[in-house]
């Protein structure tokens, strides 16, 4: 076999195996993460200071003008801001639809929460409105959005879509590691998988597992297992590539993913989707939400 062929061969046999390894028999947390791990991110993170900036009506970024047209915002209904948060001088470009569920504040204070490196894979942080809560990611090399449709207000739920961006971006490669050998090996060795979600499809099981992560970051141990030590390989297979570069906190900026430039903020109805890549909608169960940010 050619080098060529036999890297297509190896490459479509990696892909097999990763889609028949799920579902997998047993899941650790049968009502999702939500309930067991958004309390303890609540009181265990808080946000670094930031400076919002609303930017004047009329201009948006490509991208949020994309992703906002697409998610039925009225036209001229895209509001801007940048965040500049205290442990980082350049600012996050946030967009809203008017209506969206979320506020600005809640926004910039859910992203903030999370390590300033693991917030470097996000370029643009979007929300919308809808009934309810689902998100994506938009994870093309050219890419790097995370957007929150309706009331996303659980910080499990901003891991998760970050851990999607991390999935394609923390390699630095362009591979996934959710795809890689690495992960799905890990994944062949555990006996469970983080939930139901993270039974659809190894990178949603990968986004529920740096939510995972994230939270033994602070407290240094896992919580309310039902089989106790059976997600350890994948767990370890994370942390190893990724915990000190992005889950721990502290860090640095460095590697920030540049703004999309400012283009008039007018759609037409009906617009088509870019053909780009993205992950999602992420569907989330049992949501619990701890608290209110008041602003
Ligand atoms: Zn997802």
């Amino acid at each position: 076999m050619s080098k060529l062929f036999k890297n297509i061969f190896t490459f479509l046999l990696a892909v097999g195996n990763a889609y028949a390894q799920l579902p997998r028999p047993l899941v650790n947390y049968p009502l999702g993460l939500s309930p067991v791990f958004d309390q303890g991110f609540f009181s265990g993170t808080a946000s670094p200071p930031y400076t919002v900036q609303q930017w004047a009506p009329g201009k948006a970024p490509q991208a949020c003008v994309n992703e906002l047209a697409w998610n039925n915002c009225i036209s001229g209904r895209a509001v801007v801001y940048n965040i500049t948060y205290n442990d980082c001088n350049k600012p996050w470009v946030m967009c809203r639809c008017e209506n969206a569920d979320l506020s600005i504040n809640q926004m910039a204070n859910f992203f903030g929460r999370m390590p300033v490196h693991l917030r470097s894979v996000v370029r643009h942080v979007m929300a919308t409105h809808q009934d309810g809560c689902s998100a994506y990611a938009i994870t093309g090399p050219d890419d790097g959005d995370i957007v929150m449709q309706g009331n996303c207000n659980t910080q499990s739920v901003w891991l998760h879509e970050t851990g999607h961006q991390l999935d394609a971006r923390g390699l630095g490669t362009g591979v996934g590691f959710s795809t890689s050998q690495i992960f799905t090996d890990a994944l062949w060795n555990d006996t469970c998988v983080a939930d139901d979600y993270g039974n659809t499809a190894p990178w949603e099981e990968f986004a529920q597992m740096t939510v995972v992560s994230q939270s033994h970051a602070i407290y240094g141990y896992i919580q309310q297992q039902q089989y106790p030590g059976c997600f350890d390989y994948q767990l370890a297979a994370l942390e190893n590539a990724f915990k000190l570069s992005y889950l721990t906190y502290g860090g640095t900026c460095t590697t920030r993913i540049p703004p999309t430039p400012p283009v008039n903020a007018v759609w037409k109805r009906g617009v088509s989707r870019r053909g780009v890549k993205r992950v999602g909608p992420c569907k989330f169960d049992h949501l619990v939400t701890t608290h209110t940010h008041k602003h």
